[in-house]
């Protein structure tokens, strides 16, 4: 990807070097930047170094009135704050679009309906007086809230629905509880939260219609889409993407595992290069039936920072993926969604949605599989819930979540 980029790269860091000052500090040992091996000189930019003053990342002339100033959902930590110009944010609207083309033309500008982090519970967004898309609001879900949506969305008529995979799942298992036909959609999207098969089969039903994984960060958006044939393609006109080590740092070869590193190639009114994403996965290179050829991105459940302690060290949630697995392969269709706690040094509490009724095997199966991923954990508690708990500010769910300090 360096080869093809490279000179979009060039020019996004020479604008980073001349007009911020961040960057001119971070850049200042930096003479030229030609070859792959200088770019990976390039000190990775930590979320901590924007939440620490977001200005210094500001482009010298910015102009106000033409951007707007957002917060992250601060899934990992304290929420960040950056910049976008309108031309910006239309640029990666358009990227979103060309996607969607792949998957319906009328998909391409399509009205849209999306979950998203407002307090009242709908909100519709004109375009030369005509609404364009209507907001869900991603918390108080109830019944109540639920009827409200499916009376908003019939009239709506929507050729897009967007959320993440566990707002969907939900709303998707009130609509075919209570036996609703919903309006016909071209697409379903799932913003950036892992979307278990059991989620997916009820979600499709649910609409009718396929669903559409998207990767990316509100600060970075979006990464990578996924095609028709199930592969998450890079988008590789908004995001130069690099995988290297948890541990050194150093880049890792296709198809090894660690942290997504990224640099934003379109956005140049807060630059964002080398920056760690928190997220793990590998890149793959390989022809796709789809016909793109840009690379494949494959996700890892489990954001790095977020680590089970054990008495013999920390250990990546990863580790927890054969579980994943194993339960959700088709023949084990039993469990609609996993979340792992993390309690106390040798203890984990699993909280399960079954598909359909809770089940002693399934429970006995995953309390052995949990103590065989993780031989120093002594007690594994499983509980069978209707929902698991959000993060109360982004609305997402957490595969694995740890109450150890
Ligand atoms: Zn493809």
């Amino acid at each position: 990807m360096w080869n093809l980029l490279k000179e979009q790269l060039k020019l996004l860091i020479h604008h980073a070097k001349e007009n911020t000052s961040y960057y001119q500090k971070a850049f200042n040992s930096i003479s030229s930047i030609d070859s792959y091996d200088e770019f990976m000189k390039v000190p990775f930019l930590q979320k901590e170094n924007i939440r620490k003053d977001y200005t210094q990342l500001l482009s010298k002339g910015t102009n106000e009135e033409d951007c707007s100033l957002y917060y992250t959902s601060g899934t990992t930590g304290i929420p960040i704050c950056y910049v976008r110009s309108k031309t910006e944010l239309s640029e990666a609207s358009i990227i979103i679009s060309k996607n969607r083309r792949k998957w319906s033309e009328q998909a391409f500008g399509g009205t849209i309906v999306y979950f998203d982090r407002i307090k009242e519970p709908l909100k519709y967004h004109f375009h030369n007086g005509r609404a364009i898309s209507l907001a869900l609001s991603l918390y108080n879900h109830n019944q109540e809230r639920y009827s409200l949506y499916v009376k908003a969305i019939q009239e709506f008529k929507p050729v897009i629905i967007q959320g993440y995979a566990s707002s969907l799942f939900q709303f998707a298992q009130y609509i075919i509880e209570q036996n609703i036909k919903m309006p016909n959609v071209q697409l379903i999207e799932n913003r950036s939260e892992h979307l278990f098969d059991g989620q997916r089969n009820v979600i499709e039903d649910a609409f009718k219609c396929k669903i559409a994984n998207i990767y990316g960060l509100s600060e970075l958006f979006p990464i990578a889409y996924e095609c028709q044939f199930g592969e998450l393609h890079i988008c590789i006109e908004n995001a130069f993407v690099e995988v290297v080590s948890t541990e050194t740092g150093e880049k890792l070869r296709d198809g090894e595992i660690g942290e997504i590193i990224l640099t934003s190639l379109k956005c140049y009114t807060m630059p964002l290069i080398r920056y760690k994403s928190g997220d793990l996965g590998k890149i793959i290179k390989k022809s796709c039936m789809c016909g793109s050829d840009s690379p494949i991105l494959e996700l890892i459940k489990g954001r790095s920072n977020d680590v089970i302690k054990t008495t013999q060290g920390n250990l990546n949630p990863v580790i927890l993926r054969r579980i994943f697995d194993h339960f959700y392969r088709e023949q084990f269709l039993s469990i609609a969604q996993l979340q792992f706690v993390q309690t106390q040094l040798h203890e984990i509490m699993v909280n399960v949605i079954p598909l359909h009724e809770p089940n002693l095997q399934v429970e006995n199966e995953l309390k052995k599989l949990v103590r065989d991923c993780l031989p120093s954990i002594t007690s594994v508690s499983v509980q069978w819930v209707q929902k698991l708990d959000q993060n109360s500010i982004s609305g997402k769910v957490n595969t694995f979540i740890s109450l150890i300090s």
